[in-house]
């Protein structure tokens, strides 16, 4: 099989590195805008080198791209280079974005329309970790035929995916995820602060509850560099307000109130401003200091 990689992003380079680790039978091609990354890509793993997307989808059975935001999506597939000049009919796009469900779909009826190309709506959860250890959930919409036939590979970077659904239903799953992510940040960041101000042990406190109803992955994975003021890594902001905004977005045309990720939005909004721009999520706790 043919397949390609476009985008070797924190998240992109570690799962086109397991697509070339586990399956030594396919070719992989791989893009990336700045040239560097690429090269410095196929030091460490196998492949070869595309000068653009329409170049790595040429002749590809399967094209998976993980980029910034609706914008970068469309330039990839639709732009003057994009993947949809040269890919061959009956192929599959597998887009790992977060993006909108409204671009997803948009281009799911493109992709049919000009190529009879089925286009999956495929975001990930896990962080860059996730990506490392091929660990990460995986949410898809789109037709089951093409599903099953690129599940083989996103095993090799995932520990669980599902196919939700109809095109968009992938992305819609990814802001029901961030819904829950968002307040339960500002929860964890409100405790972990009250902790300190009343002089507990957070170590100690954290050790006892993370066993009962209040554990969570950022409870876990997160409070000890929360109590340190620790943010240099991780899950950015930026991404944090395009994702909010995305589900703002959507919450507001099916009439579903979002009142604390309203709010929790604006608290980003702040942490951006004060240049927190790639910080990770879980520095919500700064406002409280
Ligand atoms: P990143 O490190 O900023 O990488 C983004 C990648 O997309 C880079 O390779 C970038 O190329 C490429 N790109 C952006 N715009 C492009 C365009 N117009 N044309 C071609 N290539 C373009 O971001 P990331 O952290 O990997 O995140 C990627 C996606 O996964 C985002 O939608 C993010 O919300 C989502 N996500 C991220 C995480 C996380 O923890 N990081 C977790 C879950 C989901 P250059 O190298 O040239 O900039």
């Amino acid at each position: 099989m043919k397949v390609s990689f476009i985008g070797l992003g924190v998240m992109g380079y570690p799962m086109a590195g397991h697509l070339s680790n586990n399956n030594s039978n396919i070719e992989l091609k791989v893009y990336n805008r700045t040239t560097e990354k690429t090269k410095k890509w196929l030091n460490e793993y196998k492949g070869t080198f595309s000068k653009t997307p329409a170049e790595a989808a040429k002749d590809c059975d399967i094209v998976f791209l993980c980029v910034g935001n609706d914008n970068d999506v469309n330039q990839v597939v639709q732009g003057e280079n994009g993947v949809l000049k040269s890919i061959p009919k009956n192929s599959i796009i597998v887009d790992h974005t977060t993006a909108s469900a409204k671009i997803a779909i948009n281009l799911h009826q493109i992709c049919q329309n000009q190529k009879k190309v089925s286009f999956l709506d495929a975001p990930v959860s896990g962080g860059q970790a996730g990506a490392e250890n091929g660990k990460l959930t995986i949410m898809i919409g789109g037709d089951e035929a093409s599903y099953n036939k690129v599940l083989p590979f996103l095993n090799n970077y995932a520990k669980n995916t599902s196919l939700i659904g109809k095109s968009g239903s992938g992305q819609l799953a990814k802001m029901v995820n961030q819904i829950c992510i968002a307040g339960l940040l500002q929860g964890l960041s409100e405790a972990i602060n009250f902790a300190q101000k009343v002089d507990l042990d957070v170590e100690k406190v954290i050790s006892v509850i993370k066993d009962g109803a209040a554990s969570s992955w950022q409870m876990e994975n997160r409070y000890k560099t929360m109590t340190k003021d620790q943010f240099d890594f991780g899950f950015a902001v930026e991404w944090m307000r395009k994702d909010l905004k995305i589900c703002l977005e959507q919450a507001d045309k099916v009439g579903a109130r979002l009142p604390v990720t309203a709010i929790i939005d604006q608290f980003y909004s702040n942490i951006l401003n004060n240049g927190g721009r790639r910080w990770d999520t879980s520095s919500l706790i700064k406002l409280l200091r």
